[in-house]
Formats: C-alpha cells, structure tokens, sequence
C-alpha cells in the first residue's frame, strides 16, 4: 500500500513540477496574446505532453495496468483554459498510450479518456448554469471524485487480482483528491501571482489618467533612443507640451474637469503623432513627445500641428457647455539645435518657457540663439 502511495506521490511531484515550469514559460512567451488557434494548439500539446510524461513515471499494476494522474492536466485544461485545448491534450494522451503498448489496458484508457472527458465538459458547463465560480475547488472535487468513480470502476474490470484492487483504489483515491485540488491551487496561486505582477510593471510605466507613458518609462526610452541616434547618427527631436493657464481651468471648472480635459489632451497628442512617435505625460499638465528621426523643421512642423489642434479642440465639460484650451510648446533637436542629447530636456524647456514669456499659445525653440552664438 505504502508502495503505492510513494509511487502516486512522485507522480503529483512530477505534475506540479510540470506545471509551474509550463505557466512560467507561457507567461514568458506571452501565449495569452498570440493568435488565438496557436496558443490553443501550443497549450493542447503541452497538456499532451504532460500527460505522456506522467505515463511514463506510472505505476506498472499488472504486467499491462498502468496507473498515473493523466486525467489531472486534461481537468486543469477545462478549468483553466478550455474545451478545444482538452480535446488536444486528450486524444494526444490517448495516441501516447497506445505508445505505451497495444494492449486491452490501452482500449479501456482510452475509454476512460472518453468518458472522463464528456464527464468534465458536462460538469463545466453544468456549473456554469449554476453560476459556480469557473475556477474553484468545489467544482474541481466534482471532477476529481467523477473521475475516480469511473477509474475504480474500469481498474475493476480490468485487474481481477482483489489484494490489488484493495491496496491501489483507496491509494488512488487518496492521491487523486490530494493531488487534484493541490494542482488547482497552485495554478490559481501562479496565475495570480503572474497577474499581479503584470499589472504592477504595466502600472510602475503607465499614467493612470491618461493612459500614456509615465515620467519614469519617459527617462527609460528617452536614454533608449537618444544613444540609439547618438550610435546612429540620426536627428531625434523633443518637444515638451504645458497646458496655459491650466490652474484657472482647474480653478473655475473643478480638478475632475481638469482631469477629463488631461485625459482627451492625451487622445489628441496621440492622434496628431506618429505610431512610433513617443508620447508621455512627464508630470501635472506638461507632456512631451519624442520624435525619433525626425529633423528639426519637421519636429516644428508637429508643434505647429498640435498646437492648432488644441486650439480648435472643443472639450466638452457637460452635456451643453464645452471650452477651448491652448498649449505652449518647446521644441529641440539633436544635434541641429542642441550638440549634446542630455541638454535637450533642458533646452526644450527653456524654450516652452520662451513660449510662455512671450504670450503663451505658441511654439518655439532655440535657433534663434544658436545663430547668435554662432555668428558672434
Ligand atoms: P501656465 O500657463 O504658466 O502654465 O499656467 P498654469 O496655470 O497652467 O501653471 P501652474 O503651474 O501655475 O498650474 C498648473 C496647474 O495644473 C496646477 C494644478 O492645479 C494643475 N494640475 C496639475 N496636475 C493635475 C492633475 O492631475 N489634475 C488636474 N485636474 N489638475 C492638475
Ligand atoms: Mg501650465
Ligand atoms: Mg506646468
């Protein structure tokens, strides 16, 4: 019996072994966001899989029995991620059985295959009816004790021999139920773990309000790109966006109107840019966008453009009122008006400052020093 036991348990270790190294690597590869029919086929064949590497640390019963958790992977399939990907795994289970040996065993698996799986689809969709939460533990006891309902049954009709039968069903029992529902929480504990991570990075680069790029992903690609045009020898141009008067707006309207109006500036800027073009909300009411290989009076050519823009935007504040507001833009290009990339920053806000000086809703930047300098 005791045998038995440490054999059933090696199996469980195999499996959840398995299981992390597979949700790891699916993360890594990004399988969620893929083409739907491949992440199915990719998914499918490794449920397969798995269950053939259990098979292949089974326990031999009778010269031709082999028992393992097989069924574990396809139930965690249906659980988890759905019908088409069991159907995969299964018949992919099913085929590697009769690898295993043509044998009466290998006819009555994959019967039980069969059955198991109608089983587990019923169950699913039954809970479903029910309003049962998709991925908890009582749904998966049902789909464990079905599943060990119709095992004992088959193992029965198959292993004559009743000293066996007496040791390996309570054995069975015992580690299919320990090791099913441990399978669930540990994919219920690394999908969350993964989740939450995700959302942390996503949120760690990410302005909430506007869906744009934070300051700190802004520095992360800004060094990204200016020593990438540096090794290049490309243009890169910057442009550094402050709203005008925005504190009245604030003021008169109320903060959530103020933040509806940060919130369509953002659409705007994306509209009005470039795909690659990189736009982010560095802080408050000032924005930027990096404009990578884009000479200078061209990277003008885009203020000038957002500007107006802007300007003839109508922000709707209710159902009937709507308002306009303006924008002051610092532009700066690398190396036409500034010689060295981690100046630019400094320079384009110097230049949105000479923008607000000399009355605000307007563009400008430095070439007007630059000449003076040169030709002093
Ligand atoms: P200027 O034309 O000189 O830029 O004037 P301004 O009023 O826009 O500049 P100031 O720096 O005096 O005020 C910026 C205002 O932006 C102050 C603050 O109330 C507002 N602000 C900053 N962050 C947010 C935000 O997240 N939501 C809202 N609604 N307002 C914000
Ligand atoms: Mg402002
Ligand atoms: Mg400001």
């Amino acid at each position: 019996m005791l045998v038995l036991f440490n054999d059933l348990f090696f199996n469980l270790c195999v499996l959840t072994s398995l299981i992390f190294i597979y949700l790891q690597i699916r993360w890594k590869i990004e399988l969620d966001k893929r083409n739907k029919i491949i992440s199915i086929l990719i998914d499918g064949f490794a449920g397969g899989l798995l269950g053939f590497i259990l098979m292949y640390y089974s326990i031999q019963v009778t010269q031709e029995t082999m028992v393992d958790l097989r069924f574990i992977p396809v139930m965690l399939i249906i659980m988890f991620l759905g019908v088409p990907q069991a159907l995969i795994s299964s018949v992919l289970i099913i085929i590697g059985r009769f690898i295993f040996g043509f044998t009466t065993s290998a006819i009555a698996a994959f019967i039980l295959m069969g059955i198991l799986l109608i089983g587990f689809v019923l169950i699913n969709k039954v809970s479903v009816k029910y309003n049962v939460d998709r991925h908890s533990y009582r749904k998966s006891l049902v789909m464990i004790i079905f599943s060990n309902m119709v095992f004992s049954i088959i193992i029965s009709l198959l292993v004559k021999d009743y000293g066996v039968l007496t040791r390996l069903i309570p054995s069975y029992w015992a580690v299919s139920i320990i090791g099913g529902l441990t399978s669930v929480f540990f994919v219920k504990y690394i999908r969350k773990t993964q989740y939450l991570l995700m959302k942390y990075e996503k949120e760690s680069t990410i302005d909430f309000l506007t869906g744009l790029n934070n300051v700190r992903q802004f520095d992360t690609i800004w060094n990204m790109l200016s020593s990438n045009a540096i090794a290049k020898g490309e243009k890169l141009s910057l442009l550094i966006i402050d709203i005008d008067h925005f504190k009245f707006v604030n003021d008169t309207y109320g903060h959530p109107v103020g933040d509806t109006i940060l919130s369509e500036l953002g659409k705007i800027l994306k509209n009005t840019t470039r795909s690659f073009d990189v736009v982010s909300r560095n802080g408050g009411e000032e924005f930027s966008v990096i404009l990578p290989d884009s000479p200078h009076p061209h990277a003008m050519e885009i203020a000038e453009r957002i500007r107006k823009a802007v300007e003839a935007y109508k922000f709707n504040i209710s159902a009937k009122e709507s308002i306009s507001i303006t924008v002051s833009i610092g532009v700066a290009t690398y190396p036409e008006t500034v010689s060295e990339t981690n100046e630019m920053v400094y320079i384009a806000d110097e230049c949105l400052y000479k923008a607000k000086r000399t009355g605000r809703n307007r563009v400008c930047d430095n070439t007007y020093e630059v000449m003076k300098i040169k030709y002093q």
